[in-house]
């Protein structure tokens, strides 16, 4: 199964999509990246789903990734003894440290250097923004607050201090046993939440150790002012738009998301746009004309990745979500305008050899007898050194190790399939024209182009540049 366009998709996982019939509907109708929200859900929930994605992966015999998102320190308020409370403007409640189930007149928050921080007139914003209070007054194991907008609250809804510094590590306690258990049930990438600082994506390098690669969560301004030296120890970063919109105005985050984009794309790292993409959807069968609108702009601006949250994890109308979200992607892709911003957003070459040959080929790919580029990969920098070049062409990139080939599966336009690399250039060469002839991506005839190192090369080491052509018939 070959995907018909460049750009992926990321689906939250919940209890809407977690089961294995719809985890393998979900990758049919265009799923890529599968992530496990680990600020919802118990560890049973997570593995469960994971063989699922698994599972989905050899019916439909493509790789796929999970995402394991670590919740980071988010605060989050206790449980409602309903589930969910209605509030009003100027109503009043209470934030305590007590873990009973709330209700319309207290409920927990079960963070005390939070209490630490607050004072009276200090705004709490809950719920990606939809709720907003004021501190009345506060000691040190509660606050009462006036409620400034909002309708409603439910259970483990966000809590953020616009402008406070909480003193908080990167990685909390639940973080760590989260981080272990990912890994030890073996997800592909793991991402962090709040990032602030380069030395948070560091530690957690340390900490994972080549085991998943590695994503930052941009959602903090701290994160925005050290964006360079975060992607210098980062694999991925996401535009994570729901945290970033409750710290920063709203004119903000849309001028935030194409710094980000602009300067992942630079160095060929991927990036993911995430929430409220189309939000509406939780609880419609289609989407708004402006969600429709956000999902083709992140494609205009070539991000890797779009990113379903509730709408696929708990939404009615997961399907249909993934479905619009597919639909909307391809018909960009088809715009010849798309074309013209893929090559504009073009960064600045690395002047090392391997990036003139990737230069080389993606030119040559614009030859209209070209049909696919392939590209030989071991640990994936060749196959994403290709896609940083946004060629045109559908990308084979082929890697040994099914991990690998499941990290690039968050990559723009990369088709990734696990197969060792043949010894010898004539045989790797024949084998990449007939993988990508019975793939359908190189119709009997066509150019297909090799970029290729030597098999167990250093990351980047590509050095061969292959013009092959599809095979006429298939013999056998
Ligand atoms: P979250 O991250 O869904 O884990 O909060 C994404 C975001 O903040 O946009
Ligand atoms: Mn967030």
């Amino acid at each position: 199964m070959i995907r018909q366009r460049r750009t992926r998709i990321v689906a939250t996982l919940g209890p809407a999509s977690n089961s294995p019939e719809m985890v393998q509907e979900l990758a049919r109708i265009g799923v890529d990246v599968f992530r496990l929200n680990f600020s919802h859900g118990a560890h049973a929930d997570h593995a469960g789903a994971l063989k699922a994605v698994r599972d989905a992966e050899a019916a439909i015999g493509r790789p796929l990734a999970a995402l394991a998102d670590l919740q980071g320190p988010k605060f989050r308020l206790g449980n409602f003894a309903k589930g969910r409370i209605a509030i009003e403007k100027g109503q009043a409640l209470r934030l305590d440290l007590d873990p009973k189930p709330g209700d319309a007149k207290r409920v927990q928050l079960p963070h005390p250097e939070v209490f630490k921080v607050l004072a009276p007139g200090m705004s709490i914003v809950l719920d990606d923004g939809r709720v907003r209070l004021i501190v009345r007054a506060n000691g040190k194991d509660f606050a009462d607050v006036e409620v400034v907008s909002g309708d409603a609250l439910s259970d483990h809804k966000g809590v953020a201090v616009p402008g406070a510094i909480i003193p908080v590590p990167a990685m909390t306690a639940k973080d760590r046993t989260d981080l272990d258990f990912a890994l030890r049930i073996g997800v592909d990438w793991i991402a962090l939440s709040f990032v602030q600082h380069a030395a948070d994506m560091a530690d957690l390098r340390r900490i994972v150790n080549g085991r998943a690669a590695i994503l930052a969560k941009i959602e903090k301004p701290a994160a925005m002012d050290d964006l360079e030296a975060i992607l210098d120890v980062s694999d991925g970063l996401m535009v994570a738009r729901g945290d970033l919109g409750v710290e920063l105005a709203p004119e903000d985050v849309p001028v935030a998301q194409k710094r980000i984009v602009r300067a992942a794309r630079r160095r060929g790292v991927p990036v993911i746009i995430a929430t409220q993409m189309l939000e509406s959807m939780t609880s419609s069968p289609s989407p708004t004309r402006a969600e429709a609108s956000d999902v083709a702009n992140g494609v205009y601006e070539g991000a890797d990745a779009l990113m379903l949250s509730a709408e696929s994890a708990v939404g009615t109308y997961p399907r249909e979500a993934v479905s619009i979200m597919d639909a909307i992607i391809r018909k960009v892709e088809a715009d010849p305008q798309w074309a013209g911003l893929m090559r504009a957003e073009h960064g600045p070459d690395a002047d090392e050899d391997v990036d003139a040959l990737i230069a080389a080929a993606s030119r040559a790919a614009e030859a209209r007898s070209t049909a696919c580029l392939v590209a030989y990969t071991t640990t994936g920098s060749t196959a994403r050194r290709v896609a940083r070049e946004r060629p045109l062409l559908p990308i084979l990139a082929i890697a040994p190790n099914p991990r690998v080939a499941r990290r690039l599966c968050l990559v723009w336009g990369l088709e990734p399939r696990v197969a060792s690399q043949p010894r010898g250039v004539a045989a790797m060469t024949d084998e990449a024209a007939h993988l990508a002839a019975d793939l359908g991506l190189a119709p009997p005839g066509s150019r297909v182009l090799i970029i290729a190192g030597p098999p167990l090369g250093a990351p980047g080491a590509a050095n061969l540049l292959r013009i092959a052509h599809a095979p006429r018939a298939r013999p056998g």
